[in-house]
């Protein structure tokens, strides 16, 4: 293994450590942490700030989401939803989707600007996670694809997401942040039957979900 990669993989045990001292239990989920070497979703000349426990620009004013908040969201699917297709919506950098794929999900993301979609698409296919990326509105979903078992809305969504909701599995479940601007609930929505049953946890801060159902793009 060349020197940097030795750096990079140390640096990810730590990253994987901070989780651990957060609260992030769940082995698999902790697994893909050390699967997914993290800096190769930075530019070059910031893959030095890769492992840093923090939400990071990549530009097109959108972030990579904090380690704590990819883990925490990842492991409500995991332990709801092990396995079979889940759709990410904003795929940003890549890295959440990648995570889903470390974890053997089917994963389907789309991504509403042009180049991050572009960007992400290229890496994704490069390093092999099967991940399926498709530029357009997430918040219509990918209606070819459903139902999903799994659903990771990774931008914050004004309320629930109907046309998402109704892409859901029975007893697929999504994972969403939900409120106003600067402040959103990480909220779990399962499909039982016509029902869904919500369960509510910890206010993050994201970046918001544009679109037809989601924010309207003149508001930011
Ligand atoms: N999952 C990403 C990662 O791992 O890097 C982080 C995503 S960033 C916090 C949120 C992303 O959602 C942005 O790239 C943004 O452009 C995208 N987004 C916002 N609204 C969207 C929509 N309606 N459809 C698809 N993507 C959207």
């Amino acid at each position: 293994m060349k020197e940097a990669e030795k750096i990079y993989c140390l640096k990810r045990q730590e990253m994987v450590e901070t989780l651990k001292r957060y609260g992030i239990a769940n082995r698999r989920v902790l697994d893909a942490f050390l699967e997914v070497p993290r800096h190769l979703f930075f530019e070059r000349e910031a893959m030095g700030c890769a492992y840093n426990d923090g939400a990071y620009p990549i530009g097109f004013g959108q972030t990579i989401s904090q380690p704590y908040t990819v883990a925490f969201m990842t492991t409500l699917l995991v332990e709801r939803s092990p396995s079979g297709r889940v759709l990410e919506i904003g795929t940003g950098s890549g890295y959440q989707a990648a995570i889903l794929g470390a974890l053997g999900y089917s994963v389907f993301s789309m991504e509403r600007i042009f180049e991050l979609h572009e960007r992400a698409k290229k890496l994704l296919s490069k390093l092999g996670f099967g991940v399926t990326c498709r530029f357009g509105d997430g918040t219509l979903g990918w209606i070819d694809e459903a139902p999903f078992d799994g659903i990771v809305v990774t931008a914050g969504a004004p309320g629930e997401p109907e046309s998402l909701m109704c892409q859901l599995a029975e007893r697929g479940c999504m994972v969403v942040p939900i409120g106003r601007n600067g402040s959103q609930q990480m909220t779990v929505i399962r499909k039982e039957g016509n029902d869904f049953k919500r369960e509510l946890f910890d206010y993050f801060t994201f970046v918001p979900l544009v679109g037809r159902e989601g924010w309207d793009e003149t508001v930011f």
